[in-house]
């Protein structure tokens, strides 16, 4: 891939990023959370759960970049608020989504990790600005994106001196409907060929199916993801964002407990 100089899989081995005592690239990451702050009951009993059945990190989208401008935007400020005790309840650090570069400074008091969404993986000035930030990023896959694009917007962040980037896969847009998208596993071992970065996979956004989402957690494990982000509520009645692809508490724990067990049987293989 020509063009990469940051990114690329070079001598200096693995990139680990710190996350408060998390580190993702280094053992198995398991990020879990609703897919909105909705409110401050569902974030802080969901952290409490996610906390519960081993989560590492909460997940929860303050600021919604949804397709239709009528749609529930996130509750923004109030939603940070929220999620920031959510992690005093748990300790649990907090990964959330920053949409526009005039709020990375601020929405980086609140954000551990600040996560770019898909639709906004190749919105240049936004890298450009989480690059010049003290936090991780955590850089999701663009629907429509090579590998190689993808890794060019890594590039973006750590040319402005960011060296936290974390990337995500969340699948890709194909003729597939049954699936909301089409999770490209082969990215997980192809990203480990070319770049030093971490990579996890999020089969949540992957395949829009709760039933799906714990299968592809396992084959993302098996495929040599360094961890998983999912999407997980307390009370599924009352979710307004994609319902349909969430788990449960119960099913979560599940999950998580089978890709935790997959983890450590393909680390002590390929000792
Ligand atoms: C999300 O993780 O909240 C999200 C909106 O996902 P994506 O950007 O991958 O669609
Ligand atoms: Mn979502």
């Amino acid at each position: 891939m020509t063009n990469l100089k940051l990114a690329t899989l070079n001598d200096s081995g693995r990139t680990v990023v710190p996350v408060d005592s998390v580190r993702i690239g280094e053992g198995f990451t398991i990020i879990a959370g609703p897919c909105t702050v909705e409110s401050e009951e569902q974030t802080i009993e969901t952290a409490i759960a996610v906390k519960k059945a081993g989560a590492d990190a909460l997940r929860g989208g303050a600021f919604k970049p949804r397709s239709s401008p009528y749609a529930f935007q996130g509750l923004g400020l109030k939603g940070l608020q929220i999620l920031k005790k959510a992690k005093a309840e748990t300790g649990l650090p907090i990964v959330t989504e920053v949409i526009d570069s005039r709020d990375v400074f601020w929405v980086s008091e609140y954000a551990d990790v600040l996560q770019i969404g898909a639709r906004n993986m190749q919105n240049f000035s936004l890298l450009k600005e989480v690059g010049r930030s003290n936090r991780p990023v955590l850089l999701k896959r663009g629907m429509n994106s090579t590998i190689e694009e993808w890794l060019n917007c890594a590039e973006y962040i750590l040319n402005e001196g960011n060296p936290h980037v974390i990337l995500c896969e969340r699948g890709i847009r194909t003729f597939e409907k049954y699936t909301r998208n089409t999770l490209d596993l082969s990215s997980v071992p192809a990203i480990k060929e070319l770049s030093h970065l971490p990579v996890i996979v999020d089969p949540s956004h992957a395949s829009g199916k709760a039933s799906l989402v714990p299968a592809l957690a396992l084959a993302a494990v098996a495929a040599g993801a360094d961890g998983l982000i999912i999407e997980v509520d307390i009370d599924l009645e009352k979710v307004r964002c994609d319902k349909e692809q969430t788990l449960t508490p119960t099913q979560f724990s599940e999950m998580a407990q089978k890709g935790r067990n997959l983890y450590q049987f393909m680390a002590a293989a390929q000792q």
